[in-house]
C-alpha cells in the first residue's frame, strides 16, 4: 500500500507490514515455480500479501490467507490451476495482510493453520489492529466481523510435517524475525521455500513487531535447508539470493546503527522529520539496496531502539 497509507498513521503499517510498490512488479500474476506449485504475486497497491498454491493428491495447500479481497483473488486463481479443492491455508505470521482473509477460506471450507506463535501474537495484537483495519479497508470492514478469525489448527512442532503419495511439506519455525510467530512452507523435493515475510524481496521489511538482532539467525535457519526457490511473502519470486540479500541487510542494518551509537549519536541524529516525513541518514552497502526504501527511517528507529535497550523491537512499547 501506498506510503500515505504510513503518514495517515503508523496504525497502517502495523496493519499492513510494508508501504511501498517497485517498479518490476508483476501484481496479480500466476507463475508456476515446479510441477504442482504455483506462486501467485499480491499487488502491493492494493496491500495484498504473495499467496504460494501446492497441490497435493486430492486437495491444494495455499500460503497465507491475505487480506479479504486477496484472499478471493488467490481462490479464483486456485481454481484456474487445480480442479482440486482448498484444504489448508497457512498462516505464515499474524499481519492483516496475512491472515484478515482467513474467513474466507474457512467459509470455502479449508481449514486455516499456523504455528502457535501466530495465535498468541493476535492475542497480543487483537482485536486492536483488525479495529483500524476496519476503518481503512472496506474489504475488512465488509466481514462484519469483530476480529480475526484466529487459525483453527496450531503446531509448535518444527518442522510439522503434511504429506501424502505425491509430495511431502514441511512447516519451519526457526525463531524470531518480522514475528514471533514466523512459519515457514518448505518443499523438500521441489527445494522450494515459501518465507512469509521473514524474507522479502525488495524494501518491504516492517520491523516494529520484529527482533532485528535474531533475525539472521532465522534466516541462517532456512539457509541450511536445500532451497533452489524462495519465494517471499512480498515482491517477485527468486532463489537463494533473496535469503542471502535479507540476511546481510538486516546485519549491516544494525552494524551501521551500533557505530553510529558508538559514536555517541541519538536517534534525532539518525532519524531527521521534516515536514512530518522521516527520513534516515545512514548510508547501508550497494550490496543491500534491494531492501532500502521508503521504511528505512522506521527501521533505523526501530534498531536503534534494540540496541539502545538490548530488547526487541516488537517487545518495546508501540
Ligand atoms: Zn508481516
Amino acid at each position: 500500500m501506498k506510503r500515505i497509507w504510513l503518514l495517515a498513521g503508523f496504525v497502517s503499517a502495523l496493519v499492513m507490514g510494508f508501504v511501498i510498490t517497485r517498479g518490476d512488479a508483476q501484481p496479480n500474476t500466476v507463475k508456476q515455480i515446479a510441477p504442482g506449485v504455483w506462486f501467485r504475486e499480491g499487488d502491493l497497491e492494493a496491500g495484498h500479501c504473495n499467496n504460494v498454491i501446492v497441490e497435493m493428491k486430492d486437495y491444494l495447500i495455499v500460503v497465507d490467507a491475505n487480506f479479504p479481497s486477496g484472499a478471493r483473488l488467490a481462490l479464483a486463481d486456485a481454481k484456474k490451476v487445480s480442479s482440486k479443492p482448498v484444504k489448508f491455508v497457512f498462516d505464515t505470521h499474524h499481519h492483516g495482510d496475512h491472515t484478515y482473509g482467513n474467513a474466507v477460506w474457512t467459509g470455502v471450507g479449508a481449514t486455516t493453520i499456523a504455528f502457535q506463535g501466530v495465535a498468541e501474537e493476535m492475542k497480543r495484537y487483537e482485536p486492536a489492529r483488525w479495529k483500524m483495519a476496519m476503518k481503512e479497508r472496506k474489504d475488512v470492514a465488509d466481514m462484519h466481523s469483530d476480529t480475526v478469525e484466529p487459525p483453527k489448527q496450531t503446531f509448535t512442532d518444527s518442522p510439522h510435517v503434511i504429506m501424502d503419495a505425491t509430495r511431502r511439506v514441511e512447516f519451519y519455525h526457526f525463531g524470531w524475525a518480522h514475528t514471533r510467530g514466523d512459519g515457514m512452507l518448505y518443499l523438500p523435493q521441489e527445494h522450494v521455500l515459501c518465507t512469509g515475510d521473514a524474507a522479502v524481496n525488495g524494501p518491504y521489511n516492517f520491523t516494529a513487531d520484529g527482533n532485528i538482532g535474531n533475525w539472521p539467525k532465522v534466516l541462517d535457519g532456512a539457509l541450511k535447508l536445500n532451497v533452489d526457490h524462495v519465494l517471499p511473502g512480498h515482491g517477485g519470486a527468486g532463489g537463494k539470493e533473496i535469503l542471502t540479500g535479507q540476511r546481510t541487510f538486516m546485519i549491516e542494518l544494525r552494524k551501521a546503527v551500533q557505530a553510529e551509537v558508538k559514536n555517541g549519536k541519538k536517534l534525532d541524529d539518525l532519524v531527521k522529520k521534516n515536514n512530518g516525513k522521516e527520513t534516515a541518514s545512514l548510508q547501508l552497502p550497494a550490496s543491500v539496496k534491494n531492501w532500502v526504501g521508503p521504511d528505512f527511517a522506521s527501521q533505523v528507529k526501530d534498531s536503534y531502539n534494540e540496541v539502545t535497550t538490548g530488547k526487541a523491537a516488537g517487545d518495546l512499547p508501540h
